[in-house]
């Protein structure tokens, strides 16, 4: 598998100098079959303009694209009426999305919503491609790719404003977790710890220092240490931390990589652009 991370900031996009190293657009992640056939992709914050772009640009022809949610709040879903291959008639797309007891017509009506006249010029039935809302129960075959390379896909529903959730996916023996938007509360949640058991390589969030969670207490994010806790609970084999607060610039998260890195060593925050392959 091959991952892109085309949006590390969390809450909001920033542009300003100063971010530019680890970038300004939110969440949304590339993952790809490591012959670049199939991609999935997790979460449409303001990132997945850029992937989109990258498509076209790689000529890049897949029946359906899935698109995976942690969660719908803002930073996850903003990118996603600029997603280019969505206005591509030809194109299918597969909204992932989960739980909550949530029927697929309301996950339908949430992107109707986002595509509203009020808010946005052109409305879902609109785009272009076709889209279809599945359930979480039908991941792994989502997430198949076109030469039916078995994946298994795996989520888990963790504590964050309105919910959210993680997902595991092993493919070739190789795992990778993706976990952002949790709020671990007074202990770390044990049921991330086992989603994470073992991975090649888990995407964690780490929005604030400890000292920042402190005061943001209810406001659905974790703290650099219990990233690394989880990741040291777990075994993984690499870590990286995401979802940016946006009043972190450069200088701040390099010191904070540093720090990780001496408790963690195969560890680094994500940086828009960054590539990994497992
Ligand atoms: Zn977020
Ligand atoms: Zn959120």
């Amino acid at each position: 598998m091959k991952l892109k991370f085309y949006g590390t900031r969390g809450s909001a996009p920033v542009c300003d100098a100063g971010f530019q190293e680890f970038g300004g657009n939110t969440t949304c992640v590339r993952l790809a079959s490591s012959d670049m056939q199939t991609i999935a992709i997790l979460d449409a914050g303001t990132g997945i303009r850029n992937l989109g772009k990258d498509l076209l640009a790689m000529g890049h022809k897949q029946e359906r694209v899935t698109i995976a949610f942690s969660h719908f709040h803002w930073d996850h879903i903003q990118g996603f009426p600029f997603f280019a291959p969505a206005y591509d008639v030809s194109q299918n797309i597969v909204i992932l999305a989960l739980g909550q007891g949530r029927t697929i017509r309301n996950l339908r009506e949430i992107f109707e919503v986002q595509l509203q006249a009020q808010y946005f010029p052109v409305q879902l039935d609109h785009m272009g491609a076709t889209f279809e809302f599945l359930h979480i129960d039908k991941a792994s075959e989502h997430f198949t790719g076109v030469d039916h390379t078995i994946t298994k896909v795996t989520a888990n529903r963790h504590n964050h404003p309105g919910g959210a959730y993680g997902y595991r996916v092993e493919q070739d023996g190789k795992v990778l977790v993706f976990c952002t938007d949790i709020e671990h509360g007074d202990s770390i949640d044990q049921n991330v710890v086992e989603l994470a058991r073992g991975a090649d390589l888990l995407v964690h969030e780490a929005q604030y220092t400890t000292e920042e969670l402190k005061i943001k207490k209810g406001w659905g994010h974790s703290s650099y240490d219990q990233a690394l806790q989880v990741a040291e609970m777990a075994g993984v084999k690499r870590l990286v931390l995401t979802h940016h607060d946006p009043d972190h610039d450069d200088v701040f998260l390099r010191r904070m990589e540093q720090l990780c890195q001496e408790r963690f060593q195969p560890c680094v925050l994500a940086r828009e652009g960054l590539e990994i392959e497992i």
